[in-house]
């Protein structure tokens, strides 16, 4: 039984015709689990009933269980979502001033270790697959329709890497921008990477979302021990690839540069002024992130005056700077501290070995 969560509109439509139906039968399809979020086919009322025989015969719209609920004090909401295998991954929204963000996770977990990150410390159990991903998306906004809101952005800053899950983000993606599905614009549908930088490259012409790239320092020596992956795709290359990515993009959108703020690692004056002057010519703005901290890690946050300082020292460079609001803390939910529950079924040096694997996959 094939779970058609799992088929953007040009992978739904060839399903259809390889079957001997026509594609519009799929659009129709698609307004109904999405836009009227009717998932059972017998309530597709305008479909024929030989086509309904079919679609019960060969496959389901099977949506994503949510296990667990939490409201933090501040409006933002966090689900535990069960997946296939039984492990659950998050998802947050995080409601700010007529709009609805949503916060996709792409992996169980997450295998690129990066210093800072808790879902990167609790391991990885695989990809999920379109289904699961568009499953996060479809859900929440299903419980926002009774409010009479939306899903107005999505960022895939969740767990793990979404370009080392290009197979399934993109499809998924694809359904984000469709009107047939959630017609949310590109610029309201980001991308975030800790820097796959050929994935980043092949991303263009492949679509044109927005991106942002977690970067987190600003010389290869630093980067190493916050992001493992810089010691395979170092900072130049890294930016060469975003340069590509934006020359992509038919407009003059900006990346974002992400830059968490860890406390006397990464967050002095002279640090700022070498950021600015790295990312001189880059069209791109620099979200600043204060650390989030959770049990063992070993960092701190900076002062809400080093934070200050930090920001205004790249404005004095010339490089636009913001500073991202921490949203969720007390419910687990800010930048980091996602974790859901994930058997980590790779010890490191396994998870080491397969994450390279991916990469020299990724590479080719
Ligand atoms: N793998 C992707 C997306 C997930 S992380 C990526 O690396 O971009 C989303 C953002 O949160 C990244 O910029 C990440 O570096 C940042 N982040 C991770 N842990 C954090 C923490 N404890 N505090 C603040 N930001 C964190």
């Amino acid at each position: 039984m094939a779970n058609l969560f799992d088929y953007d509109r040009a992978g739904l439509e060839a399903r259809f015709q390889a079957a001997g139906h026509r594609a519009f039968h799929a659009r129709q399809v698609m307004k109904w689990a999405y836009h009227r979020g009717c998932l059972g086919f017998a309530g597709m009322t305008d479909l024929a009933k030989g086509l309904r025989t079919w679609l019960d015969e060969t496959a389901s719209f099977t949506p994503l269980q949510a296990v667990r609920r939490r409201a933090s004090a501040d409006g933002t909401i966090k689900w535990a979502m069960r997946i296939g295998n039984g492990d659950c991954v998050e998802t947050v929204l995080i409601p700010e001033r007529g709009r609805n963000t949503l916060c996709v996770s792409s992996q169980v977990g997450c295998m690129l270790d990066c210093a800072f990150c808790a879902t990167g410390k609790q391991g990885f159990n695989g990809n999920l697959t379109t289904a699961e991903i568009i499953g996060q998306v479809w859900l929440v906004n299903e419980e926002l329709k009774q409010r009479g809101q939306c899903v107005s952005n999505v960022v895939l800053m969740g767990m793990g890497e979404p370009l080392l899950n290009c197979e399934a983000v993109l499809p998924a993606v694809s359904l984000m921008l469709d009107d047939l599905a959630f017609g949310i614009s590109k610029r309201r549908v980001t991308i975030s990477t800790a820097g796959v930088a050929p994935a980043i490259r092949a991303l263009a012409g492949v679509t044109d979302v927005s991106l942002a790239v977690s970067l987190h320092a600003s010389t290869d020596a630093l980067r190493d021990q916050l992001v493992p992956l810089n010691r395979k795709y170092p900072l130049a290359e890294l930016l060469d690839a975003c340069r590509h990515y934006l020359s992509s993009l038919g407009d003059r959108r900006a990346l974002t540069m992400e830059y968490t703020l860890l406390k006397g690692v990464n967050d002095s004056p002279a640090q700022a002024k070498q950021l600015a002057r790295l990312l001189r010519g880059l069209r791109c703005k620099v979200n600043l992130i204060p650390f989030n901290p959770f049990s063992g890690s070993g960092f701190a946050r900076p002062s809400a005056e080093v934070v200050r300082t930090f920001q205004t020292t790249l404005m004095n460079a010339g490089q636009a700077a913001m500073l991202r609001t921490t949203r969720g803390e007390d419910i687990g939910a800010a930048c980091g501290q996602l974790t859901g529950s994930v058997v980590d079924r790779t010890r490191r040096q396994a998870r080491y070995r397969a994450g390279l694997q991916l990469l020299r996959e990724a590479a080719a």
